[in-house]
């Protein structure tokens, strides 16, 4: 079966997730009409953003079914039409297990250390089952564990020594080792859960944000979406009788805010805007977000130390 999808075609523009630019184009289903997900699509700032998220990668990311999508979109959803439902399929524990090592060539543990020291770089890489991956030289997997702690996913990051991820190397554990169709998607941390009963849990976009949170302020169990547009009532289920503190990217506020009013009634939620007044236009812009925060924080930390000895 063939799904079609192609860029908007005609003049409209929306604002870009990743720059905030109103240069960003949608994918639409060909069939419907219908945008595939407000993040789903290219920026038209080729050389300064280049963000551009295929419908492919989205249905990978999320887990999500073309097929059905477009039938519930188009209230077709009957009982003579049959969607195809294929089981998914968890992370085999060995492939996992055997990530949870060689920490040293792990790019993203020694910038975690560089931020944090050892001690707290190991803990915080065993909280959230950091695992190394030679795919990429240095790559690292954030694994996704369920509530019950099944390792649903892999997502392959390289970061270079700053801490910065290396364009174009992000890759998923399930299509690199041909392993099925993806169990659905939920939070990153979602296992944390059970470490405490009461903590709040406060909500990010990134992994990273949610890891370099997890090492400075202790008071939430931090969790993230992984992407813009998955944070949904559905994936916050899990949470349901917890106090929830969503902490958007810089320049992302208002569209958090409206998400948590709309979730209001069901969830404790709330939109955090401290990152939003904190940042400069310039920060706010390029989409700065909590670990960005945190990251200079702790350089300027280590400067003052350094000036000391
Ligand atoms: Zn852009």
């Amino acid at each position: 079966m063939s799904y079609q999808f192609e860029l908007e075609k005609g003049s409209t523009k929306h604002i870009c997730p990743a720059c905030r630019k109103k240069v960003f184009v949608r994918y639409v289903d060909t069939e419907t009409g219908q945008y595939i997900a407000d993040d789903v699509g290219r920026c038209d700032r080729e050389i300064k953003c280049s963000y551009h998220l295929k419908p492919g990668e989205y249905f990978h990311l999320t887990g999500e079914n073309p097929l059905r999508k477009r039938l519930l979109r188009n209230d077709l959803l009957t009982r003579s039409i049959k969607v195809p439902d294929e089981k998914p399929v968890y992370v085999p524990d060995v492939l996992f297990r055997g990530s949870l090592q060689h920490y040293e060539e792990n790019m993203f543990f020694r910038y975690l250390v560089q931020l944090f020291g050892t001690d707290k770089a190991e803990e915080l890489c065993a909280w959230y089952c950091v695992g190394t991956t030679k795919h990429w030289d240095g790559a690292c997997v954030f694994w996704y564990l369920d509530d019950s702690g099944r390792v649903t996913r892999g997502k392959v990051m390289l970061y270079d020594n700053t801490g910065h991820r290396v364009k174009g190397c992000t890759n998923s554990v399930h299509s690199l080792m041909k392993l099925g169709a993806l169990p659905e998607l939920h939070l990153y941390g979602l296992h944390l859960l059970r470490l405490d009963k009461t903590l709040p849990v406060a909500i990010v976009e990134s992994e990273k944000s949610a890891i370099l949170a997890a090492g400075h302020l202790k008071d939430f169990i931090w969790m993230a979406t992984g992407s813009l547009s998955t944070l949904t009532a559905e994936r916050l289920q899990p949470l349901q009788g917890r106090e929830i503190v969503l902490f958007p990217d810089g320049g992302a506020f208002e569209k958090w805010q409206e998400k948590a009013e709309s979730m209001s009634r069901k969830f404790s939620i709330r939109c955090s805007d401290v990152l939003e007044r904190c940042l400069s236009d310039e920060q706010r812009k390029v989409g700065y977000d909590i670990g960005d925060v945190i990251a200079n924080e702790c350089s300027a930390f280590r400067n003052k130390i350094a000036q000391l000895d």
